[in-house]
């Protein structure tokens, strides 16, 4: 008997939210691949390894899971080792006053890094990276979208959907001739950008840990938002072998900040982020207990995130868009991403789900998952 041929979707984007409905898709019985332009997998998930033989989560930090069915996912991962609850020292800083503990939220990590994830992810999957997809044309015909109609042709292979993952600025320049509908309601979404600086510094003459916490919220501050001690999340390299210990941390600046320093050089932003921090732990230095001279930063890299978070993110488990995805059934295109789905990594994969799942539902080709 000849077999069916399977509907052949194309999902441009292999962050959380394109992994999700690829993967959705696959276990359906459609076909689906994968294109990023990134070097690996994970997009903002993203852990950085250098020739020094360090690595730090330089994307998102952690992520929380309120949905069940993120919940579920979360716990699988925990149980093939791939993710873990980070139990560090979490504070708060307010503009004003002392340092007191952050809410008690479980945050899970990827472990080793944060890219554990997406990788494990994509292992099933067929993902081709470094691939820059060029704005879409097509569909090349009409009707509903079925097995073998190879409507849309992009970077010369013929697919009959295309699921749009990118974040909005890009999504919409993708969509532009395609579908002008889709493309105007991504460019109303505006995202923030966020500069990351990671940091290794070496702590001299016995000097005790550089701050009490482990991370910072900081709130209203005008440099930074949040800085951590990436090397106190499970499954990191420990800060101390023979020797001084050093310690590994990321920085992430406040969006008002990242957006005034945009277009500034990347070594000019690493040495003025240094500089900052340095102030930071000299001025929680008194209860901290060292002094910041005894401090040696050996490393500071810092690397551009242009949209790095959706700049009205919804309420924790609050979809940003209505469905938390966009799909034209008659023009087999759909798109999805962490700023229809409620921000973070939750919103990204919840978006990656609901998109997969109308895929399923108006071609028919499988029951949705719940
Ligand atoms: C600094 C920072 C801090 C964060 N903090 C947190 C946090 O604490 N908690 C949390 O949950 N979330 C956090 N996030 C947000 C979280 O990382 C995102 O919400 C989530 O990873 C988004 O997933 P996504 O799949 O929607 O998009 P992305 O991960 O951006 O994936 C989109 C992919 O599309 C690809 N792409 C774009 N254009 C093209 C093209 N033309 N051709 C081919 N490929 C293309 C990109 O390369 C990318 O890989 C943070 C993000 C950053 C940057």
């Amino acid at each position: 008997m000849p077999m069916k041929t399977p509907l052949r979707a194309l999902v441009i984007g292999a962050g959380m939210a394109g992994l999700t409905a690829a993967r959705i898709l696959e276990d359906h019985g459609l076909s689906a691949r994968i294109l990023d332009k990134g070097r690996v997998p994970g997009g903002r998930i993203s852990t950085r390894t250098s020739s020094e033989g360090w690595s730090m989560d330089h994307g998102a930090p952690f992520f929380t899971a309120r949905d069940p069915a993120f919940r579920r996912q979360v716990e699988a991962w925990a149980a093939a080792g791939i993710a873990a609850p980070w139990t560090g020292r979490i504070g708060y800083l307010p503009r004003h006053g002392d340092v007191e503990p952050a809410s008690e939220a479980t945050r899970w990590v990827g472990v080793p890094g944060m890219r554990a994830v997406p990788l494990r992810m994509a292992r099933a999957l067929d993902v081709r990276t470094g691939v820059e997809v060029a704005p879409l044309v097509g569909p090349a015909a009409g009707g509903e979208a079925s097995a073998g109609s190879g409507r849309w042709v992009v970077a010369g292979d013929a697919y009959d959907l295309v699921l749009v993952t990118a974040p909005p600025a890009q999504a919409s320049v993708l969509l532009g001739a395609a579908h002008p509908g889709f493309a105007a309601t991504l460019a109303g979404v505006g995202m923030r950008p966020c500069w990351a600086l990671m940091l290794r510094i070496r702590r001299r003459g016995g000097r005790p840990g550089i701050l009490p916490w482990d991370a910072l919220f900081l709130k209203d501050h005008p440099v930074f938002r949040w800085v951590a001690r990436d090397s106190s999340k499970p499954g990191r390299d420990e800060d101390g072998r023979a020797g001084d210990p050093v310690e590994s941390w990321v920085l992430h600046a406040a969006p008002g900040w990242s957006e005034h320093h945009l277009e500034h050089e990347d070594i000019r932003v690493a040495g003025t982020l240094a500089a900052e921090f340095m102030a930071l732990v000299g001025r929680l230095g008194g209860k901290a207990g060292g002094p910041a001279v005894d401090l040696l930063v050996e490393t500071a890299r810092a690397h551009r995130w242009r949209y790095a978070a959706p700049e009205d993110a919804a309420a924790p488990g609050e979809p940003a868009h209505p469905g938390r995805c966009l799909w034209d059934a008659a023009a087999g295109i759909g798109v999805a991403g962490d700023a229809l789905g409620g921000g973070r990594v939750e919103g990204a994969f919840l978006s990656g789900a609901a998109l997969a799942r109308e895929v399923l539902v108006s071609t028919g080709a499988g029951s949705p998952p719940r």
